[in-house]
């Protein structure tokens, strides 16, 4: 999800332009335009990825994998969207989804070590006007964010990858041998214990980053339910294909008009399933006027409201239809503890790989491990 934009401009790709924290107000002004932009951060961005070495302790001391021992193998612990938005930890929580435990949910503590994990992974995977066959050097991602205007922190609020993707990214940056900076080597760690760096998984990691003066407790709510139903998209092949249909059944024009909305949002509309995905969760998951509305896409509010009507009453009946629906919490506060309570170490030693869970792998097709 990209940061929102005054322009108009996933996930809950948060809105783009997320400012320094420091000077930053708690979030987009009342009645802003939709998908605004705030103002550029022109930091330096190669110290950041220079400096990773520094936050590595931070980032792997920090982690917790959430894992706990459950009929003779571990497990991820298994968390609720409301549990969730409940929390403010002080490091990064991996936690099974409890509506489909084949979505992974990383809770970041704050926007950089997000970045820092998976810049280089959209960078591959669904960034426009970058390479799609090969890993973006830190010198090369260094230039592609702030060519896009954007900061680490803020080249998406939220991610959403499919384990194929994401299993791709590291094939490809040891046949280059990229040399990945710690976070992406923990996110590695992380997917070899899931054991979803092997062909044909079914799974989705989708990131959310904590609470913070950048992102408001409730937009932290909007952003993990908008990258909740990319983790329906991803592991669900019914709601794929529904959305799918969807997408197909608008006009031109409409199409055209979501794909402009997300080309302007950094998103490559080349990808049309990528295109289909977004559309899916910001029309109908994505009630934030903030991250998404009628103006953005140049529609009016009868339009939308008219076009995801149409999409909640055909929508498959299964987990994810109730939240199309649903009234987000406030979300919790920034947790004032996290400055003094140093993070739970991650004991990898401890962690056996965890049994994989898909409902529906069983159907896979050839393309998607899940379809
Ligand atoms: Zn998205």
């Amino acid at each position: 999800m990209q940061p929102p934009t005054p322009e108009a401009d996933d996930t809950v790709k948060i809105p783009r332009g997320i400012t320094p924290r420091a000077s930053l107000p708690a979030g987009p002004p009342a009645g802003a335009p939709p998908a605004v932009r705030g103002p550029k951060r022109r930091q330096f961005l190669m110290p950041l990825l220079a400096g990773t070495g520094l936050l590595v302790p931070a980032a792997l001391a920090g982690a917790w994998f959430g894992f706990k021992s459950r009929g003779g193998g571990n497990t991820l612990i298994t968390l609720t969207e409301a549990q969730i938005d409940a929390s403010a930890p002080c490091a990064t929580v991996v936690s099974a989804f409890a509506l489909d435990r084949a979505v992974v949910v990383i809770d970041f503590p704050d926007l950089a070590t997000q970045g820092l994990t998976l810049d280089r992974v959209a960078a591959l995977i669904e960034k426009a006007h970058l390479p799609r066959n090969r890993v973006l050097t830190d010198a090369e991602l260094v230039q592609a964010i702030r060519s896009s205007g954007d900061t680490i922190e803020s080249y998406y609020y939220g991610h959403d990858y499919q384990a194929a993707d994401l299993a791709k990214f590291f094939h490809l940056a040891a046949l280059q041998n990229i040399r990945l900076n710690p976070h992406e080597m923990w996110l590695h760690a992380l997917l070899a214990r899931l054991g979803w760096l092997a062909p044909g998984v079914c799974g989705a990691i989708i990131t959310i980053p904590a609470a913070s003066a950048v992102i408001a407790p409730d937009m932290r709510a909007v952003i993990l339910h908008h990258e909740i139903s990319h983790g329906a998209f991803y592991t669900d092949a019914v709601y794929r294909s529904y959305a799918e249909s969807f997408w197909y059944s608008l006009t031109d024009s409409d199409r055209a008009a979501f794909t402009g909305f997300l080309g302007r949002q950094g998103y490559d509309t080349t990808d049309t399933e990528l295109m289909l995905n977004e559309t899916q969760a910001y029309l109908v998951f994505t009630r934030d006027p903030r991250f998404f509305n009628a103006a953005a896409v140049g529609m009016t509010e009868a339009d939308i409201a008219r076009l995801r009507a149409a999409f909640i009453a055909n929508m498959p009946d299964f987990w994810l239809r109730p939240l199309a629906n649903a009234v987000l919490p406030p979300g919790a506060p920034p947790n004032p503890a996290c400055r003094t309570i140093p993070a739970a170490p991650a004991n990898f030693a401890s962690i056996a790989p965890p049994q994989p869970a898909c409902r529906i792998c069983a159907a896979a097709r050839p393309r998607l491990a899940c379809a």
